[in-house]
């Protein structure tokens, strides 16, 4: 512990941007799965399954190990295979991207909505090419993208869409939860979510055909389950029909994530009451744009972003370190993938919207247990920051 850390200690605890709530049952759980001789994938991953079929209205659910192999797993199915381009945010988590270059296929990544941050059927029409085969959207930090016009251009051309929603879920798009309306979408468990197993993922597909391919897949392509396997009485020998992968879950991770989904519609409430209480609180301040509701949906608020205007006094980096002597951890916004190394001399095409966001918006710590007083430090710092005084 360096001597900051120590002075904030001594005074006020660091807020961080997110703290997962995990409780007494989550740990119970993991015991009985740990205390039943069962920790690998089986009744509990079933059990977890259909219990995110049921509250996010979707056909098949397939866990599996991470959205990365989720996204991964989506990206075999479609075939996708070098020559192939799919088209992608860069301003998103860059794993979207890379899950295209793990088969072989090309990421085009294409710009954003500067108040979604998400893609849309315009954005996305700008880099199709004949070699179009998928896009990825994402649903950033929670937020919906406007899935109906992109069906509308993707579905006439055999362009599929995947939904990235490894923020999304407990978000809903015209009335009904993300995970129902297209055929392939990627959740994450990751404790920075709004929901966790530690690690682990899920993908949702309407398609029965895809979804028993899914689950081989994450199976070393075996034929008949290692759960299915156990349970009969005689013989079996499986076979090996493709190239699969070991992408599952394990019991002890699906047992929390039971626990954990029962929690969601409690947890989403609490975000969303205190993103209101940040829309509320920063209002007034000059130069700030903040996260808010699009007209087509309700967002999570996985991810609370603000974004500075040339109106604000301090440049992005400025106001974190600002925040962050102050015992307050934002974090800087979501990152833009072409910017990384991995990708430099990576061909693109410009991306104004992308680049203006990733260098002027940060998140703010959001997460169940943040407390009211918590949140006022955070408001107030900002507010501070801008050279207002206290409300
Ligand atoms: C977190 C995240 C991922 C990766 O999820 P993991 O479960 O950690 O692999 C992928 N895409 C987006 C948009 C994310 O936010």
């Amino acid at each position: 512990m360096n001597e900051v850390d120590d002075v904030q200690t001594q005074s006020r605890p660091t807020i961080p941007i997110m703290k997962p709530w995990l409780g007494e049952e989550e740990a119970q759980a993991a015991a009985a799965a740990i205390a039943s001789g069962w920790v690998a994938q089986g009744p509990r991953v079933a059990a977890f399954e259909e219990a995110m079929e049921v509250a996010l209205q979707a056909r098949h659910a397939i866990a599996v190990s991470s959205c990365t192999t989720a996204l991964h797993l989506c990206m075999v199915v479609l075939d996708i295979h070098a020559g192939d381009e799919v088209v992608v945010p860069s301003l998103s988590f860059i794993a979207t991207a890379n899950a295209v270059r793990y088969v072989g296929g090309t990421p085009v990544f294409a710009d954003v909505d500067p108040v979604t941050q998400n893609l849309t059927a315009e954005t996305i029409e700008a880099v199709l090419s004949p070699a179009t085969r998928a896009v990825v959207v994402v649903h950033q930090g929670g937020m919906p993208a406007d899935l109906d016009e992109i069906h509308r251009l993707c579905d006439p051309r055999g362009v599929a869409v995947v939904e990235d929603a490894a923020c999304a879920i407990g978000s809903t798009y015209r009335g009904s939860p993300i995970g129902g309306h297209s055929d392939l979408v990627a959740l994450s468990f990751h404790p920075r979510k709004v929901i966790t197993t530690g690690e682990g993922g899920m993908i949702l597909t309407r398609r029965e055909a895809w979804a028993e391919r899914l689950k081989r897949l994450r199976e070393h392509g075996m034929s008949v389950s290692a759960a299915a396997r156990h349970e009969s009485t005689t013989l079996v020998v499986e076979e090996y029909l493709e190239t699969g992968y070991n992408f599952r879950m394990t019991d002890i991770q699906a047992a929390v994530g039971i626990v954990q989904l029962g929690r969601l519609g409690e947890i989403v409430r609490r975000r969303r009451e205190l993103a209101a209480r940040y829309q509320e609180g920063l209002a007034s301040v000059p130069g700030i744009g903040v996260a808010s509701d699009p007209p087509y949906g309700e967002t999570n608020f996985q991810s609370f972003w603000v974004v500075l205007s040339s109106e604000f006094p301090l440049e992005r980096n400025d106001l974190i370190t600002f925040l962050m002597a102050r015992g307050i951890s934002p974090r800087r916004g979501i990152m833009a993938s072409h910017l990384e190394p991995a990708y430099r001399g990576h061909p693109h095409l410009d991306l104004p919207v992308t680049e203006a966001l990733t260098r002027r918006s940060l998140l703010l710590p959001l997460y169940h247990a943040l407390s009211d007083d918590e949140q006022d430090r955070v408001i107030d710092g900002i507010r501070e920051a801008a050279g207002l005084e206290r409300p």
